[in-house]
């Protein structure tokens, strides 16, 4: 497998992926070493990933330039993600002993009720490439704390990331057969769906994913899904600062290029304070720096795959040809490596791919709405359920907005932002279940209802 700079298209090195042979020897090993991981007291299991997070803090200026390096985001994002994965480590540190003791619900004369967490056993991870540290973390931190093996695949675009994350975490303690790197592809992933696992803990693509959970329905285990998403950005005619609103939208829509699951994806703006809002989002979208991510205040850097610039090119072209405008960038840009321009469509409206498919880098539909319930609707007619946004200076009048959008997280003056306390799941096309907060700790347990009677 090669692996390539996408900022340079060079060759950075070749690695050898895994075949169903090597990936069903690797499953053998963890599933023989899961029921000893399991009776490592849980203060031990926690040590071992504090140790692990002092690792990716020690080792932080290695670990961004190489993720840098093969996925394209800028240094300084990387560092960010680094540091954002260490939050939420943080939190599963501090917090998965309360969520995972057992829970004595019922004592009375003669009976005692409790629930006790037992982990699930061996858990699938397969992991997209856009945050490889924080969508990891969500799965590999507390299904390990949990007492769980994991077979961890991390995207063939991020591999080298994948295999260090491996390392540190063995070199932090957590042994060779409660967590084991399968590398390779979506072939290799295929390779895990016909292996007996207790579970799948998927982070990609609505398509892979459906066809993940397809495969893995009949072994009747858990499965959990984190896909994408086509998340709305709505402003009031309600903001004494728009042009701060607009700073803050397009933020959300550019920052990692765009290659976000809860990206703001498309714009409404009330008519009232469009041309205001434009005026500043452009001054905005100006400002980017486009470059090599290994540069000083670049901060759009290349896509991370080749492939996806046929996709925003159709995008674009298919906006045009029904009557949008293209009020910035619009193409590849004129170097080498897959760098697209930052694009802004105006006059946009649902009957455009761009404002009804994941588009997953640089590129925004803004619409003008005559008012609030227009803004919901339009919000409202999407597959997906990631997250919506509501920037306005009321909060009762943001809240009374996002009640009626069908997303997993409701931001009001705020976007494309993740917090460890807070469950982290879609609705519709974006998936299912849960990672992070209580949810996300014991999402990777079985309970078990104890009724314990004196006799
Ligand atoms: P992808 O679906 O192409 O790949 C994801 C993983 O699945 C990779 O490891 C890949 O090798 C593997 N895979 C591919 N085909 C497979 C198959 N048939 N069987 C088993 N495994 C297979 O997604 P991607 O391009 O890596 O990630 C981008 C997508 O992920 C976007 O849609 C984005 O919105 C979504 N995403 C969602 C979240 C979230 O939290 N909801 C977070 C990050 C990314």
């Amino acid at each position: 497998m090669e692996i390539i700079n996408p900022a340079t298209e060079a060759l950075i090195t070749t690695i050898e992926e895994d075949t169903n042979t090597s990936a069903q020897e690797k499953y053998e090993k963890v599933h023989q070493g899961q029921k000893d991981w399991q009776k490592v007291p849980i203060s031990e299991r926690i040590a071992t990933i504090t140790k692990f997070s002092e690792l990716l803090k020690s080792e932080a200026d290695e670990l961004a330039q190489t993720l840098t390096r093969e996925m394209g985001k800028p240094l300084n994002q990387s560092h960010n993600e680094l540091n954002g994965a260490r939050g939420r480590i943080q939190y599963f540190v501090e917090n998965s002993k309360k969520w995972l003791a057992e829970e004595v619900v019922t004592e009375e004369e003669g009976l005692v009720e409790k629930i006790a967490y037992e982990p699930l056993g061996v858990i699938a991870n397969i992991s997209a490439w856009n945050y490889p540290y924080l969508v990891g973390v969500n799965v590999f931190i507390p299904a390990l704390i949990t007492g769980n093996a994991v077979l961890y695949k991390p995207s063939e675009y991020t591999t080298l990331t994948g295999l260090k994350i491996g390392e540190l975490l063995h070199q932090a303690g957590v042994p060779d057969d409660a967590f084991q790197v399968v590398v390779g592809g979506g072939e290799v992933g295929k390779a895990l769906l016909d292996l007996p696992l207790d579970g799948y803990f998927f982070t990609g693509s609505n398509r892979t994913g459906k066809s993940i959970y397809e495969t893995v329905a009949p072994k009747m285990v858990p499965c959990q899904m984190e896909l994408g998403g086509k998340d709305p950005l709505y402003v009031p005619n309600d903001n004494a600062n728009v042009a701060k609103v607009a700073q803050a939208a397009a933020e959300g829509t550019f920052y990692n290029n765009g290659q976000s699951c809860c990206a703001v994806e498309r714009v409404y703006v009330h008519q009232a304070i469009y041309d205001e809002f434009m005026e500043a989002f452009g001054q905005e979208v100006q400002q980017l720096k486009l470059g090599n991510p290994e540069e000083d205040g670049v901060f759009i850097g290349p896509l991370a795959r080749q492939e996806q610039i046929a996709v925003l090119e159709q995008q674009v072209q298919d906006a045009i040809d029904k009557g949008a405008q293209l009020l910035a960038g619009g193409k590849k840009a004129d170097r080498t490596g897959y760098y697209f321009e930052p694009t802004v469509l105006t006059n946009v409206n649902h009957q455009m791919q761009v404002m009804r498919e994941e588009s997953f880098g640089p590129i925004i539909g803004i619409q003008r709405v005559a008012d609030d319930d227009e803004a919901v609707t339009l919000m409202q007619d999407t597959d997906y359920g990631l997250t919506a946004a509501v920037y306005c200076d009321t909060q009762e009048k943001a809240e009374e907005i996002l009640a009626k959008i069908d997303s997993g997280t409701a931001y009001w003056n705020c976007c494309d932002r993740v917090s460890a306390t807070l469950p982290w799941s879609g609705r519709k096309k974006s998936g299912f279940g849960s990672t992070l907060s209580y949810q996300g700790i014991r999402t990777f347990t079985k309970p078990k209802a104890y009724h314990l009677r004196k006799i």
